[in-house]
């Protein structure tokens, strides 16, 4: 494992449950300072407690451009200058196309895809301060190479995470910071448990690895992107889905 995240600043939003709870486990592990930024606090202190290493959490909304400021500002205090962000946070609550409110959609698109947009522009002053500028942006394979009924707004911010990564690693290159994504399949978490057993059965067939994935799969991902190893990678996504995206046929998946 790499050891360049030793003592690096890392924030995770998104970090109390899931997927991001995973990445910043993983981070911690690897020697690094780690702050978990969500909306609930007390969960996001309870997970940091959860993780040690001295990770620490703290309130931050992802649609509010004052609220990651203000915790950033703390982070860097606290912890140091930030030297990566993970754009983690997100949701997916389903909703049929023909059935979709505009406040759906907004909610949706307000988190994932301006959210990243909002958590990757106050980041930027401290990261031109590090020597490991790094920013690793949680897409899926939902949007930018599949698609799942219910999920249009979600596949579209997921698509548009990485159109907005396409320029924006173009834009901060200057400043030796890297962008990527990490484009996770079907994970278990909370949000992915609340999808209901007959969405996760279906999942778990469609998995040419026969199993689904643990979220300590995407922090591994995410760790090589934010390592000093992958400084000349960037604008790059992996895909991390047991080879979900694959099989062109049933035949693909089955034991004979
Ligand atoms: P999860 O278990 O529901 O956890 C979501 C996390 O995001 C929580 O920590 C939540 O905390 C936080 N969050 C939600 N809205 C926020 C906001 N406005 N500001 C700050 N934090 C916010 O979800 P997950 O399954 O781990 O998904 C995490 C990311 O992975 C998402 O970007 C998702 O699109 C992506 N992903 C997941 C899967 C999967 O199979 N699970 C697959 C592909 C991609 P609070 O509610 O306290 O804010």
């Amino acid at each position: 494992m790499t050891t360049s995240l030793k003592n690096r600043v890392v924030v995770v939003t998104g970090g109390s449950k899931g997927i991001g709870q995973g990445i910043a486990q993983v981070f911690a592990d690897a020697g690094a300072k780690v702050a978990i930024l969500a909306r609930n606090a007390d969960q996001a202190q309870a997970t940091a407690a959860e993780i040690g290493h001295g990770a620490i959490g703290l309130a931050g909304d992802v649609t509010s451009a004052a609220s990651l400021k203000a915790g950033y500002a703390e982070v860097a205090e606290r912890l140091g200058n930030i030297d990566v962000l993970c754009a983690n946070a997100g949701i997916f609550p389903p909703a049929k196309l023909e059935d979709m409110t505009e406040a759906q959609w907004d909610e949706v698109a307000n988190t994932n895809l301006k959210g990243t947009f909002l958590s990757v522009q106050a980041a930027i002053p401290y990261l031109k301060s590090s020597d490991q500028g790094r920013i690793v942006i949680t897409s899926s394979i939902t949007g930018p190479v599949t698609g799942i009924p219910g999920l249009t707004h979600y596949g579209a911010s997921k698509a548009g995470q990485l159109g907005f990564m396409r320029t924006a690693c173009l834009e901060l290159a200057r400043y030796g910071i890297t962008v990527n994504a990490v484009m996770p399949g079907n994970i278990i978490t909370e949000g992915f448990l609340s999808m209901g057993p007959a969405y996760q059965a279906s999942m778990l067939a469609s998995v040419p690895l026969k199993r689904l994935g643990t979220v300590a799969d995407i922090g591994h991902a995410a760790l090589y992107f934010a390592s000093k190893e992958a400084a000349y990678v960037t604008g790059q996504t992996i895909i991390v889905d047991g080879g979900q995206i694959l099989p062109e046929s049933l035949d693909a998946l089955s034991e004979d």
